[in-house]
């Protein structure tokens, strides 16, 4: 390898293993070291060397018998709303502070050793389990109950939420690629406030089984790496049809890396996305959009151009209510998934209880933290007899009339670009007692996630003081390999996603 094994990315990695150009163990061995340190970032929720170096050992030794695959031996991190059987399993709560899974969740087995009984997974070897947002509830990792995560770029800064850790660990290099989970942004907004790559697939693209859940009907595991380069061969491993999961699609998994090199018609040298008709819905560029977002996301829209592409205004006209609609949405099916722990089934139960009902209630306010406190009593709320009409009834309504709204869109355009939030990452503590100001900062991740739709986050340049910003693109159903494929050509003339932040 020519750089230091910690900085290639799962691309180089893969070559540099199938070379025999470094070892999954000594990759592992180097790569534990600089997760154990963690360089002050609480990235990381659990990490067991012992169990590390036994996968790269049997990863090296399949690559010795002639059965490696592309991916075999290169470290992957899981958030740790992931079941694992090898790891604990928190979501970032004191109610799950020492659960261990029986299983593997399925993202997890495929790709590392496989399904039981099934085929075989792409052997990347787990460096561990990354911080959180408890129940993947939040946009800055501050709701963990393990601490909040810091930000590589500047260590006051909130890292986005709510696959914090999993982004923090990318950007600072200790570890090539991460698993995520996004359910209204949280793939999408921390990579781009760490300046890393991350993409949220169609829903039902990944398989929930094993995904602790949090809104069923959103929720959604997807790559977060360097580049696109990378997600593509993260995202053909984990995809796919999983009979264990009612709502995954019934598509075998498709191969997006071949889908990068795949030219489109009509590109020739240096415009690459000819014929590509990108969408800018006029409502993600409002007055009130940070300087810092607004110049990095029109100059990467400017290169955009430069590669073949072609600007088109569209609109979505009811981006706004995605706020009220995902947060009666989410809460709802939450309050709902909540309910198993109970102090009976799982995890956490009070030690001192009068009658059942009293155990109940101290096991879950004991266990739960305040923003998912306040999601179970919302939820609770619009779902109630007399209210259900009035909210969570509406809230279906407008989740179809967003869906419509996209699809008007994709009658003018490829792929709809804008910004992934209107600011790059706060200071940690800013928003901490305002839950109010951190829903607003969902406003452009939440359209695509009522509509199912797959949308990625690509760094886009960085503001004044040095913070990253992140181009959101959100395509049709199924179009995630257009996504990358368009990713990775702003990728090839442009450096943002090679940057790294101080120190790392
Ligand atoms: N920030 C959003 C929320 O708090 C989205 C979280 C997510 O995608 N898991 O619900």
């Amino acid at each position: 390898m020519t750089a230091p094994l910690h900085e290639a990315g799962v691309a180089e990695l893969a070559s540099g293993l199938a070379q025999g150009r470094c070892s999954a163990v000594e990759l592992a061995g180097e790569l534990l070291a600089r997760a154990q340190a963690d360089a002050g970032l609480g990235a990381f929720l659990s990490i067991d060397r012992e169990v590390t170096l036994a996968q790269a050992r049997a990863a090296d030794a399949r690559r010795a018998q002639g059965l490696a695959g592309a991916l075999t031996g290169v470290p992957v991190a899981h958030k740790d709303i992931f079941v694992t059987r090898e790891l604990p399993s928190t979501a970032g709560s004191r109610m799950l502070a020492d659960y261990r899974s029986p299983y593997d969740a399925t993202v997890v087995a495929r790709l590392g050793a496989g399904e039981p009984g099934g085929a075989p997974g792409a052997g990347m070897v787990m460096l561990g389990k990354l911080n959180c947002d408890e129940f993947a509830m939040g946009s800055s990792n501050e709701n963990s109950a393990f601490g909040a995560v810091r930000n590589p770029w500047s260590r006051d800064r909130v890292a986005g939420g709510s696959s914090g850790g999993s982004a923090a660990a990318v950007a600072a290099r200790l570890v090539p690629a991460a698993t995520g989970t996004d359910t209204g942004g949280s793939i999408r907004q921390p990579a781009a406030f760490c300046g890393i790559t991350g993409i949220k697939p169609t829903y039902g693209v990944c398989s929930r089984y094993g995904m602790i859940a949090f809104a069923s009907s959103l929720d959604q595991a997807g790559p977060m790496a360097r580049s696109a380069e990378d997600c593509a061969w993260l995202l053909s491993a984990m995809g796919g049809f999983d009979p264990r999961d009612a709502t995954s699609v019934e598509q075998p998994s498709v191969d997006y890396v071949a889908q990068l090199h795949t030219p489109r018609e009509g590109a020739g040298a240096g415009r690459p996305l000819a014929g590509l008709r990108i969408g800018l819905p006029r409502e993600f560029f409002p007055a009130g959009l940070s300087q810092d977002v607004a110049h990095a996301v029109r100059a990467a829209l400017a290169e955009l151009e430069r590669l073949g592409a072609t600007l088109v205004d569209v609109s979505l006209p009811r981006t706004e209510l995605s706020i009220p609609v995902y947060y009666i949405i989410a809460p709802a099916e939450a309050s709902s998934n909540l309910s198993r722990f109970d102090g009976v089934k799982f995890g956490h139960r009070a030690a001192h209880h009068g009658d059942l009902a009293d155990m109940y209630r101290k096991t879950r306010a004991e266990g739960f933290g305040a923003e998912v406190k306040r999601r179970i009593m919302i939820g609770t709320y619009v779902l109630s007899h007399g209210y259900y009409d009035a909210y969570y009834l509406q809230a279906q309504k407008l989740r179809r009339m967003i869906a419509d709204d996209f699809q008007a869109c994709f009658g003018q355009c490829d792929v709809i670009a804008g910004p992934v939030a209107p600011t790059v990452a706060w200071e940690l503590g800013a928003q901490a007692h305002d839950p109010i100001a951190s829903y607003l900062a969902d406003i452009f991740t939440l359209p695509a996630s009522l509509a199912g739709l797959p949308g990625m986050s690509v760094p886009a340049g960085f503001g004044t003081q040095g913070l990253p910003v992140g181009l959101q693109l959100v395509g049709n159903y199924f179009r995630e390999g257009e996504l990358l494929h368009t990713a990775h050509a702003l990728q090839q003339a442009t450096d943002f996603h090679l940057r790294r932040p101080p120190g790392a």
